[in-house]
């Protein structure tokens, strides 16, 4: 089996040596028994390890390619989780418009004095040049960037960053394994918050680290079980099942923005949209050359500021109002108040997020019906 497609249905499937399940057992214990007080089982203890975390790893390590992967409680613990590669007082960049829960951690991590961090404008080459000069020992790319899909050059990027020694993270969040292979362009680390796309249903939280190197992995596995940020059995049971379907969901929910964004472009009140897969966005050529499609997130602004941009939310009914994305329903959020309001005034206006910004997650429903519920919405605000 060499499909993505095939294994990620096939993960696991058949592989109960007790009673032949078809599907993995769900092994909810949190300790196992020792054959022997001087040796033990393949499993010990729940933190440590665990059959469903075990199955869910080795599937999300054959999609990126990795060498190993750790799965975590969320995505935020598999940030910080690579934070542990690097020794205080080491300097990290980040991208200046990241996901704000991100900045969040690394500010404050930096307030601690656990790190350095410099946010970045990472399409802009002086100012990355510059911040290499800086000897940084942990790069962190994410692309497309969150909430406004700027998109970077991957393998660019990794290639300045191993030349100064630094590792490089890549956020693989909106996209999937499915869409880019950040180790593939160079990438020492591919982290995912499983939250999204992999599990696809919103109804778990969840993460994974997925490193080339097995030295990598070895520690990351060490720190996660040190720091017991292992994700639960149930967890990575439910992951598992959406990660079966991740391929067809991605496709339908692509479908669905590549016809919304082109949508968007034709209403009068929409100011901007940021949407990879238009032909007229700045990163299109970047998106073609280093992904195998533009995913199913994107971004737009709508005249009238704050106020006209909470009156459309509030007038959708098919797309609901909530902060997150990924899963197979539609949802809309206002970064400035909602995802993005951790990040302070300044850095927000600084990464270009303004206040009539909105984000799409699009989902799989009717198309035709999405479509009719933003055309609503533009309605209401007219
Ligand atoms: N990275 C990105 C790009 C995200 O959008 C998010 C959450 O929205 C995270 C990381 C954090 O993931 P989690 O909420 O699973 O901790």
């Amino acid at each position: 089996m060499t499909d993505h497609k095939t294994k990620i249905v096939q993960a696991g499937i058949g592989t109960d040596p007790a009673h032949g399940s078809l599907p993995p057992p769900l092994y909810l214990s949190s300790t196992y028994l020792w054959p022997t007080p001087s040796e033990k089982g393949q499993y010990d203890y729940g933190r440590s390890n665990n059959p469903n975390r075990d199955v869910l790893a080795d599937a999300l390590t054959e999609l990126d390619g990795g060498a190993g992967a750790v799965v975590t409680s969320s995505g935020m613990s598999a940030i910080d989780l690579v934070l542990n590669l690097i020794k205080a007082d080491d300097l990290v960049i980040a991208p200046h418009d990241c996901y704000g829960g991100t900045h969040r951690l690394l500010t404050h991590r930096a307030a601690q004095g656990r790190i350095r961090v410099a946010f970045v404008d990472q399409n802009n080459p002086a100012a990355l040049a510059a911040a290499l000069a800086s000897k940084p020992a942990l790069v962190i790319i994410e692309t497309p960037s969150n909430p406004l899909m700027r998109v970077v050059d991957v393998k660019a990027i990794c290639t300045a960053a191993k030349a100064v020694g630094a590792i490089t993270v890549v956020d693989n969040t909106f996209l999937s394994p499915l869409r880019l292979r950040p180790l593939d362009l160079g990438a020492d680390i591919a982290l995912q918050s499983t939250t999204k796309y992999i599990n696809g249903h919103s109804d778990i939280i969840g993460g994974c680290v997925v490193a080339k190197s097995a030295e990598h992995v070895e520690q990351l596995a060490w720190w996660a079980n040190a720091a017991g940020i292992t994700a639960s059995a149930f967890d990575c049971h439910q992951t598992l099942r959406g990660l079966r379907t991740l391929s067809l969901r991605l496709d339908a929910a692509e479908s669905n923005a590549k016809a919304i964004a082109t949508f968007l472009t034709q209403q009068s009140q929409v100011t901007a949209v940021h949407y990879p897969g238009l032909a007229t966005h700045t990163g299109h050529d970047i998106v073609k050359a280093q992904q195998s499609g533009p995913g199913a997130m994107l971004s737009f602004e709508v005249a009238g500021g704050l106020s006209a941009a909470t009156q459309f939310c509030q007038s959708l009914e098919i797309f609901k109002l909530a902060a997150s994305l990924g899963g197979v329903e539609s949802l809309i959020c206002l970064p400035e108040t909602m995802t993005h309001r951790g990040m302070a005034e300044t850095a927000r206006r600084e990464a270009g997020i303004s206040d009539s910004l909105l984000r799409l997650s699009v989902g799989i429903e009717d198309e035709t019906d999405l479509l009719a519920d933003l055309a609503k919405s533009f309605s209401s605000i007219s």
